[in-house]
């Protein structure tokens, strides 16, 4: 890919709504354009070196000029790049990425469309509103609101927009609907009409303030519905209270911190999101591997003389895997021993690597795992323990009870990630936070201290008794606890807080 420039629609803010397109360019790209109504982790796939520019608006401020942002195009494109124009929604949907279109045919820069989910269609989705409808609607306007109706130069032509036989989906309006509104009743349309405002749709904050054409800017007003938001007007709003699915999500309209570093945290993050939360991802801590050598490269070395192996965490079963892979050996070096997992997610881990572990406790803790051993002869034989270099010696301590000759290596080092300003004020306005270990509750309020915060205001969440422990110790209160010790079991303890508080 060379020397062309790309105009690429976002979507509306949902990261889920980006096309599959939009991601390879963005990945590829030299140079990246952006504005500010892109999807969060919108540029994660970018390159490395790639020329990251925004040239959006300021809120309240300067921008630069749609000449300028031409220029610049025309400019990076001619120098041989594959320059990324990325728009919020679709770039020829009120976006100007027809103009644009038009300075690079000019400047000879050949030039892709790449259309993106318009917001006027997904944000009314999300809030339950098909804009056709085989009853109700048969055609669809994309309108813009950002004329002021009362200018006497205005494009629009209100009174057949009032006329107009179908939904109209107003864009950039939210400060014009009372002019618009009245705009359209003196054109003819019934002031009774329905009309639903959705203000950041497709986004964890959605909110949709419904009401008529009379009443509507009223009750946007009282809302305090602020952009980006747009207006559907039309028989087709009111069928929003039926068919509104978004805020029937169990965790619609909650913010929930996850603390886990940030190579564990997808899978609780996208559950949680899922479910209708906005998540904010605070990892304050990070794995770091041990390098096989020593201790560790010891015990690979003579992986087959141990009748247990026992892995005490997802990261530790993984990294176990790798560090037997970088010394030429797999799966077959287990094949003489007992494999034991401390829980599920450690068990699915070391499947993941074609082990199949031959004990598993259902919650996953030391002490259950020690009681899930006991069938297991140990005495006078080889065990291995592998797991974090901090640990509770729990599991090696009652193996040695029982007559084992018991190994313990570090396959990995947890250690600080310091919380960003941002991220310290994000936590202030969670209202849950969430432990997945011990370590990251500790290393948590250590962060929140250097920031010269104190400890959150939120709910915290535990998945379970040793985390909660070492919460407590550290004056936190635990206001939910999992009863499964798992991601799934966290996730359905804070569901049923949610749906206990009857909010
Ligand atoms: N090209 C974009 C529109 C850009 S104009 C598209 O196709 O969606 C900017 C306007 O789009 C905003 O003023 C607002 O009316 C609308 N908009 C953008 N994102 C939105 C969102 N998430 N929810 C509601 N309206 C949104």
């Amino acid at each position: 890919m060379s020397g062309k420039v790309f105009l690429v629609g976002a979507g509306p803010g949902d990261p889920g709504l980006m096309t599959r397109r939009s991601l390879e360019l963005v990945a590829a790209a030299d140079a990246i354009l952006h504005d500010r109504l892109i999807p969060s982790g919108a540029l994660d796939g970018a390159r490395a070196d790639a020329d990251l520019r925004y040239v959006g608006k300021q809120p309240g401020g300067h921008s630069m000029t749609q000449e300028a942002i031409n220029e610049l195009l025309v400019e990076l494109g001619s120098r041989g790049l594959a320059v990324v124009r990325l728009k919020g929604g679709d770039p020829f949907v009120f976006g100007r990425g027809g103009e644009e279109a038009q300075a690079l045919v000019e400047a000879g820069i050949p030039f892709e469309v790449v259309p993106g989910v318009t917001s006027g269609v997904a944000a009314a989705a999300y809030a339950g509103v098909p804009v056709t409808h085989r009853d109700e609607a048969s055609a669809v306007a994309l309108v813009t609101g950002h004329e002021d109706p009362e200018k006497p130069d205005t494009a629009l032509d209100w009174p057949a927009l009032a006329a107009f036989p179908g939904t109209l989906v107003l864009y950039m309006g939210v400060g014009n609907l009372t002019a618009i509104a009245e705009r359209l009743i003196a054109g003819g349309r019934n002031g009774d009409e329905p009309v639903a405002v959705v203000e950041r749709g497709t986004l964890p904050g959605q909110r949709t303030v419904s009401g008529t054409l009379a009443d509507i800017a009223k009750r946007a007003t009282e809302a305090g519905i602020r952009p980006p938001a747009i207006t559907v007007v039309g028989p087709v709003a009111l069928l929003r209270e039926r068919l509104a699915w978004i805020e029937r999500r169990p965790l619609h309209g909650r913010t929930v911190v996850v603390t886990r570093a940030r190579a564990q945290a997808s899978g609780l993050a996208g559950t949680l999101s899922a479910l209708g939360a906005r998540v904010i991802e605070t990892p304050v801590i990070r794995i770091v591997p041990r390098p096989v050598e020593g201790d560790l490269a010891a015990a690979i070395e003579r992986i087959g003389d141990y009748a247990l192996v026992c892995l005490t965490s997802p990261t530790g079963a993984a990294l176990l895997l790798e560090a037997l892979r970088a010394r030429g050996r797999d799966a077959r070096a287990l094949a003489g021993a007992t494999v034991a997992a401390i829980g599920p997610g450690t068990a699915a881990e070391l499947a993941r690597g074609g082990i199949v572990a031959d004990v598993v406790p259902e919650r996953s803790i030391a002490e259950a795992l020690v009681e899930s051993l006991a069938p297991v002869p140990v005495e006078g034989r080889r065990a291995l323990v592998a797991r974090p270099s901090e640990a509770r010696d729990v599991l090696p301590e009652a193996l040695e009870g029982r007559g084992a000759e018991v190994d313990v290596v570090a396959l990995y080092d947890t250690v600080a990630e310091p919380l960003t300003g941002d991220a310290a004020r994000l936590v202030g306005e969670a209202d849950y936070v969430t432990f997945t270990s011990s370590s990251t509750v500790r290393h948590f309020v250590a962060a929140l201290g250097q920031n010269g915060s104190g400890p959150p205001a939120a709910r915290l969440v535990s998945i379970g008794p040793i985390t909660s422990g070492t919460a407590r110790e550290l004056g936190l209160e635990v206001a939910v606890e999992a009863e499964r010790h798992d991601i799934d079991g966290l996730v359905e303890a804070l569901v049923r807080d949610v749906e206990a508080s009857g909010a």
